[in-house]
């Protein structure tokens, strides 16, 4: 698989615990991030509070005004799987459901280029299982995150069976 490393578009899939811990890493490591979640209100309330964690990291000394501005700036709430189509990387981090999590990765196949990986942060669900009904399970893969994100520097890859080595190695980065 060719994979383009630059400045790419991060999709992060759920705005709860971890999907906006996600979403603010991405975006502090310079990344355009779309966040989307069902339910509009959790999107909102992530930005929110992303911006509340940030504004504490700035009083703190940890960050100027000038980056907490440009994080903010690099998180696009989303509503529709539609938008995610520019998407490089899809992290997933909706509700621990086996069903939830397979419709999804099927609906954003259909959507997304064939270039685009696809990641799960799930805890305890079987990624073969997860991925069973992919067409293309050669670029799915698992970035596990701990909570919180922002302050937990450790990533979990895990591969599946069929996961390519190109797309781990770019995980990996
Ligand atoms: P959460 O309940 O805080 O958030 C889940 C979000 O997913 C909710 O905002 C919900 O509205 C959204 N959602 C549900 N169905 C959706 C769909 N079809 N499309 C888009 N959004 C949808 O959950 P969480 O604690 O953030 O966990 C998310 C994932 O991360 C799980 O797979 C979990 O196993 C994993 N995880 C959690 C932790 C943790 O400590 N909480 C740590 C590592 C990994």
């Amino acid at each position: 698989m060719e994979i383009e490393a630059e400045n790419y578009t991060v999709a992060v899939m759920g705005a709860g615990t971890m999907g906006r811990g996600i979403a603010q890493v991405a975006a502090s490591a310079g990344h355009p991030v779309m966040l989307y979640d069902i339910a509009e209100k959790h999107t909102q309330a992530a930005i929110e509070f992303i911006g509340q964690r940030l504004e504490i990291s700035f009083r703190k000394g940890k960050i100027t005004e000038n980056s907490k501005e440009q994080v903010l700036k690099n998180i696009k709430p989303v509503h529709s799987l539609e938008e995610l189509f520019q998407s490089k990387l899809i992290i997933e981090a909706v509700v621990e459901d086996l069903k939830i999590k397979q419709e999804l990765f099927c609906m954003l196949e259909s959507i997304l280029d064939s270039g685009t990986i696809l990641s799960t942060n799930t805890s305890s669900l079987d990624l073969n299982k997860i991925g069973t009904n992919l067409k293309c399970p050669e670029r799915f893969v698992g970035m596990h995150f701990f909570n919180p994100v922002p302050l937990m520097s450790l990533v979990e890859i895990i591969h599946t069976t069929e996961t390519e080595r190109s797309v781990t190695e770019f995980v990996s980065r």
